[in-house]
C-alpha cells in the first residue's frame, strides 16, 4: 500500500490558504458525515474541502501532489459501492457547491451544468423549456449529475434512452496533477483524439474530477403511458419482456418485481390476492399520444399471451404514480426487513432473463440465502438483493454470490450494470476482466495519477 503524508497541521494550513479558510470543514462531526455513502463501507476523512470554483479543485490536487495525500470526489453520496468513502483518509472533495445550471441552450439542445447540480433540478429546468434530460438513477432527487457521470449512472428509461455516457458531450476534468482540460464536444458528433471522455465518464473519480458537464438534450415527449401486468410466474413475466422487445415496441421502462418482493409490498397493490402474483411487470410508453395509446395496448395484448393473470392500464398522473410509488417502496422494504443484504445489480442478454432467474431458486436453497429480485427487466439489468437471517451466514452468502455471478458471465452478461465496482465489488473484478486488461487500466491509472493521489483503493487495488 502506499504509504500517505498524514493531514499535518501544515497541510491544513496550505489548504486553507490555497482553498479559502471558507471551504474548509474540519468539525469532526461534520467532518465524519462524509465518510459514508449509501453502502455498507465507513471510514472518516481528516478533512473536507466543500469546494464551489474549479480553481479550488485545482489548487487542493496540486497540494496533494506535492505532500502527497490521497483526495476522494465527493456528489451527494448517494453511491452504494462505496465510491465516495476516503478508504485511506486524507482529504474528501465535495462537488455539491458547485452546482448551477450555467445555461440551457434551447437550439442546440444542449445544457451545460456544474457537477452538483441535482438531476432532479436539471430534469425540471430543461422541462420547463420543453426539453427533455432522460437519465433516472431511482435516486434522481438525490444525486448530482457530476457522481451519474463518474459512475455512468443509468434507471428505467435506459431501455429505450441509454445510460448517462449517451448524454455527456464533453466535460471540464481536473486532472490528479491539478491541470484542468476539457474533452469531448459541444456538438452531436467528434472523433478527434481517443476518446478520452468515455474513458472518464465511468471511472468512479480515479481518473480525475469533473467540474463541469456538457449534457445533450432531447426534445419532451408529448405523453406518456404506463400499464402494469401480473403474471403467476416470473419466467412468465420474463418471456413477455422478450417477445415485447422482439416485436418492436422500445418502452420508455420495462419494470419487474418478483413474488418476495410483491409479498413485501403487498399492502400496497391495487388488488386483493397478491399470494397468487408471481411477479410484477410495470411497462411504459412515451411520445405522441395516439402513437403510444395503440403501443400500450398491442403490449397488454403480448403480456396476457404469456400468461398475464391481469393487466391494468395507468392512463392517468395520479395512478402512474401510485404503480411507480410499488416499484419504488420495496427497495426500501427489503432493507428495512433483512438484517444482512447485499445489493448486486448484474445484467444479463435480454434474451436469457426468464432463463436466469429460473436459476435462482437454486441458489437460495444450496446457499441458505434469500434473493429478491426487482429491477429494469428491458435490459436485463436485475436488482438481486441478497439477504440472510443473520451475520453468521455471511460466509455462505459470499460464496453464493460468487456463484451467481459466475452463472451471469457464463451466460454472456456483466456484473455490474449500474452502481459500479468502488469498494464493494472489486474483490469479483478478475471474474469478469482478464489479468491483461486488468494491467492495461492500472497502467492508464498510473499515467493520470502517477502518485496514486485519486480516489486510491477504489476498482483495483494499485501495486506500488
Ligand atoms: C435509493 C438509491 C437508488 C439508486 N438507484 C440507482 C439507479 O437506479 N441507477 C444508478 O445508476 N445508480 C443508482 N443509485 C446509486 C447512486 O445514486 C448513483 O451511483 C449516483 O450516480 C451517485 O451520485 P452521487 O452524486 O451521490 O455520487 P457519490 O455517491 O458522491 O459518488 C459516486 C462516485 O462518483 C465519484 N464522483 C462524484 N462526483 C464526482 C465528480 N464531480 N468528479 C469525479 N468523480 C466524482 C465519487 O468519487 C464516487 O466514486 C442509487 C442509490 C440509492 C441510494
Amino acid at each position: 500500500m502506499v504509504p500517505y503524508s498524514p493531514i499535518t497541521k501544515e497541510i491544513i494550513h496550505h489548504i486553507k490558504e490555497t482553498v479559502g479558510s471558507d471551504s474548509v470543514i474540519q468539525d469532526p462531526h461534520k467532518v465524519r458525515e462524509y465518510g459514508q455513502d449509501a453502502g455498507e463501507y465507513i471510514h472518516s476523512p481528516d478533512l473536507v474541502v466543500d469546494a464551489t470554483r474549479a480553481d479550488q479543485v485545482q489548487a487542493l490536487l496540486r497540494l496533494a501532489n506535492h505532500y502527497h495525500f490521497p483526495v476522494t470526489p465527493r456528489g451527494l453520496g448517494t453511491g452504494v459501492a462505496g465510491g465516495s468513502v476516503p478508504l485511506r483518509g486524507g482529504v474528501v472533495l465535495s462537488l455539491t457547491g458547485m452546482n448551477r445550471i450555467i445555461s440551457i441552450e434551447r437550439n442546440n439542445l444542449i445544457a451545460t451544468v456544474e457537477p452538483g447540480v441535482i438531476n432532479l433540478d436539471l430534469k425540471n429546468a430543461v422541462q420547463s423549456e420543453g426539453l427533455f434530460y432522460p437519465p433516472d438513477p431511482a435516486s434522481l432527487d438525490t444525486c448530482s449529475i457530476g457522481g451519474n457521470a463518474a459512475t455512468n449512472a443509468g434507471g428505467p428509461s435506459c431501455v429505450k434512452y441509454g445510460t448517462t455516457r449517451d448524454y455527456v458531450l464533453g466535460i471540464d476534468v481536473v486532472l490528479p496533477s491539478g491541470e484542468k482540460i476539457d474533452v469531448g464536444v459541444q456538438t452531436r458528433k467528434g472523433v478527434v483524439g481517443y476518446d478520452l471522455l468515455h474513458l472518464l465518464i465511468g471511472s468512479e473519480g480515479t481518473l480525475g474530477i469533473i467540474t463541469k458537464l456538457i449534457l445533450k438534450l432531447i426534445p419532451l415527449p408529448e405523453a406518456t403511458t404506463t400499464l402494469v401486468a401480473f403474471f403467476p410466474q416470473l419466467t412468465e413475466a420474463m418471456d413477455a419482456v422478450t417477445s415485447v422487445l422482439i416485436h418492436g415496441y422500445v418502452p420508455s421502462a420495462i419494470e419487474f418485481l418478483d413474488r418476495r418482493c410483491l409479498e413485501l409490498i403487498g399492502d400496497l397493490l391495487p388488488f386483493n390476492g397478491a399470494g397468487k402474483t408471481g411477479a410484477f411487470l410495470l411497462v411504459e410508453t412515451d411520445g405522441i399520444s395516439t402513437v403510444i395509446d395503440r403501443e400500450i395496448e398491442a403490449i397488454g395484448n403480448i403480456c396476457m399471451t404469456n400468461g398475464a393473470l391481469n393487466v391494468m392500464l395507468a392512463p392517468d398522473s395520479q395512478k402512474r404514480n401510485r404503480m411507480w410509488q410499488i416499484r419504488r417502496e420495496v427497495a426500501l422494504r427489503i432493507e428495512h426487513n433483512s438484517p444482512v443484504y447485499v445489493p448486486e445489480d448484474v445484467v444479463v442478454p435480454i434474451s436469457r432473463i426468464a432463463e436466469f432467474v429460473s436459476y435462482l431458486p437454486e441458489f437460495e436453497r444450496r446457499h441458505g440465502i434469500k434473493i429478491y429480485s426487482f429491477g429494469h427487466a428491458g435490459d436485463g439489468n436485475i436488482h438481486l438483493n441478497i439477504t440472510a437471517e443473520d451475520e453468521t451466514q455471511k460466509q455462505r452468502l459470499e460464496e453464493g454470490i460468487e456463484k451467481i455471478l459466475v452463472r451471469v458471465l457464463s451466460m454472456g452478461g456483466t456484473i455490474s450494470g449500474e452502481h459500479g465496482i468502488g469498494i464493494a465489488k472489486k474483490q469479483y473484478l478478475p471474474l469478469e476482466l482478464s489479468p491483461e486488461s486488468i494491467r492495461l487500466q492500472k497502467e492508464i491509472k498510473r499515467i493520470f495519477d502517477p502518485h496514486h493521489i485519486l480516489n486510491p483503493g477504489k476498482i483495483f487495488d494499485m501495486d506500488v
